[in-house]
């Protein structure tokens, strides 16, 4: 389609970023397109009628405020443990090596909330699968789960079972 030209057109590959092996797609180009950016902002607006938009730390926060600013949805930042002020929950989640933390602030959503998650990349699916998890414990109801681009070869979207996954590009 026209969307993912203008998307696939500008994201850039960057080779052995942030390790020697990585080939790390760049979403920067595309962010500083306006066609390109108003274009993915309204698309993933339109995906659902939600109550919140939730945005992954930190390249998820610069598509999700402003897809809910023009949803009319509210925003929720997911962030890495210790950077949220107030009272948290928290998801731990396996890297290549190691693990990680993310945090939501536990009175982020009214009981029951719609909420769309957010982000740029899915690829193993280890972050979308937390998050998730973090929002369910938050007591909001994840109607999907929305990203730019799928790497499909790591398979993510099997981690996440059962949530729909709108991807507006696959590679
Ligand atoms: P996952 O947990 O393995 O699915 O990795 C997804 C997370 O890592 C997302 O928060 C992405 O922002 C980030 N990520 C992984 N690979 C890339 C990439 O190639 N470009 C940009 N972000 C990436």
């Amino acid at each position: 389609s026209d969307l993912s030209r203008l998307i696939l057109d500008r994201i850039r590959d960057v080779p052995d970023y942030p390790q020697p092996g990585v080939l790390f797609k760049d979403i920067t180009p595309l962010l500083a397109d306006p066609e390109a950016l108003s274009a993915v902002i309204d698309e993933l607006a339109g995906l659902h009628q939600v109550d919140k938009i939730v945005g992954i730390e930190a390249r998820g926060f610069i598509l999700a405020a402003p897809a809910a600013y023009r949803a009319g949805a509210g925003f929720v930042p997911v962030r890495k443990k210790g950077k949220l002020p107030a009272e948290t929950l928290e998801a731990s989640y396996d890297l290549e090596y190691g693990s990680a933390i993310i945090e939501v602030h536990r009175d982020a959503f009214a009981p029951g909330e719609r909420v769309l998650i957010v982000d740029d990349v899915l690829a193993t699916g280890g972050t979308a699968r937390a998050a998730v998890e973090l929002v369910r414990r938050a007591g909001a109801d994840v109607v999907a789960i929305a990203v730019l681009m799928e790497l499909a070869f790591l398979n993510g979207r099997e981690r996440l079972d059962g949530v729909e996954v709108h991807s507006l590009v696959i590679v």
